[in-house]
């Protein structure tokens, strides 16, 4: 992607900004030094830093209070997993990693707001630009609303980098995008007995086997064609030797959905279906649900808005499928209108994986993508 020469400097310090951040990675809700990090780059550009009740991440905001406001969200946490990318600035925190470019997502929300500052006072109306923590948790998000740092909000934008676009790209669609992630665990409560005497019991792994059967039928077969979800069981425990049976056992998995429809019914047949296996089988099943964030939902007529833009940026803008990723960006767009966007970051290794890489040719040309999203977003909303 071209970069004018008169950028070079700040696209170069942005590059170097994100493999600093890139080595040093933190955990949700202990992004400590991150948070130094970027305060200090604001606090050197004298943009004003929102004095919000936050252990980590920041709201910065460039502008002036009378008009409109719009929103830019990033995320800078990592996740929890051994890095083996190879690359030179490798994490230097064992056991973590920024597997997800959530250090892409900060540095470009951090060159946007630098350019955002060069033209302030043409602005009309201000931009806030959010540095959330903790959305590898889904707490992040909730965490930065409960804040008020979004009252009287007009719109926000949020990228995720996406390495199955190449560099480049920049995707999106209207209405969901990513899937909304809830995680169960069940635990079957029966009696043991010699594994001789299985009549003796009621064998708790037996249920538990013909249960993970009767769950996918939730999908199969209760879910309308029309709809797409995901169940997967991911664990499954018990016993502890071969010739006693369990008197427990205990499952854990997560369902993605794309509507509050399906994510209830869903949640709704797993209870109506372990309160049948509990009396056929005399057994106690427990039901341990956890909603994290519902889907993201893009409002139309902004994610039109957004890919109208991505060629002044040099992008090509894109239609994508949704994806059954999990976002808490959701969260945001239940209190205003959002649109999610995808940014090429050209592969070969998915999201979370241990030799996942971003392509830093895409770094700058999302900080400028951004900014000027942000400004013609709010010259659009000036105007109404
Ligand atoms: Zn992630
Ligand atoms: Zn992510």
């Amino acid at each position: 992607m071209k970069i004018a020469a008169e950028q070079r400097p700040l696209a170069d310090f942005i590059q170097t900004f994100r493999q600093e951040l890139h080595r040093y990675p933190e955990l949700s809700n202990q992004e400590f030094e991150t948070t130094a990090r970027l305060r200090a780059v604001l606090d050197e550009h004298q943009i004003r830093i929102l004095n919000l009740p936050l252990a980590t991440g920041l709201v910065a905001e460039v502008g002036k209070p009378e008009g409109p406001l719009v929103v830019l969200r990033s995320d800078i946490d990592a996740l929890p997993i051994s890095e083996k990318s190879g690359v030179a600035f490798s994490s230097e925190n064992p056991g973590v990693m920024h597997a997800c470019g959530h250090d892409f997502h900060a540095s470009a929300a951090l060159g946007a707001a630098i350019l955002l500052k060069r033209n302030e006072t043409s602005l009309p109306g201000r931009i806030r630009i959010l540095f959330q923590a903790a959305e590898e948790i889904g707490l992040g998000a909730p965490a930065l609303l409960a804040t008020g740092a979004l009252n009287n909000a007009s719109v926000i934008f949020g990228i995720h980098n996406d390495p199955t676009l190449p560099v480049g790209v920049v995707g999106s669609k209207a209405g969901p995008l990513t899937a909304g992630v809830d995680r169960f665990t069940i635990t079957v409560t029966g009696n043991g007995s010699h594994a001789a005497r299985p009549h003796d019991g009621n064998d708790p792994i037996v249920i538990a086997g013909q249960l993970i059967g009767a769950l996918q039928t939730v999908i199969a077969r209760n879910l309308p064609s029309a709809e797409n979800a995901v169940l997967s069981i991911t664990q499954i425990h018990s016993g502890t030797t071969w010739n006693v049976i369990p008197d427990s056992a205990w499952l854990e998995g997560t369902v993605r959905t794309f509507s509050q429809s399906a994510r209830e019914l869903i949640e709704r047949r797993f209870r109506e279906l372990l309160n049948g296996f509990g009396t056929a089988f005399a057994a106690e099943i427990a039901l341990d649900w956890q909603a994290g964030p519902p889907s993201v939902i893009n409002d139309e007529a902004w994610v039109d808005f957004a890919l109208e833009q991505a060629p002044a940026a040099g992008f090509e803008a894109r239609r994508v499928a949704a994806s059954p990723i999990g976002e808490d960006f959701a969260f945001y767009q239940q209190q205003l209108p959002g649109a999610f966007l995808m940014i090429g970051s050209g592969g070969p290794f998915a999201l979370h994986h241990p030799e996942f890489r971003v392509d830093d040719r895409a770094l700058f040309p999302t900080a400028d993508y951004l900014a000027n999203l942000a400004v013609k977003a709010l010259e659009q909303l000036a105007q109404r």
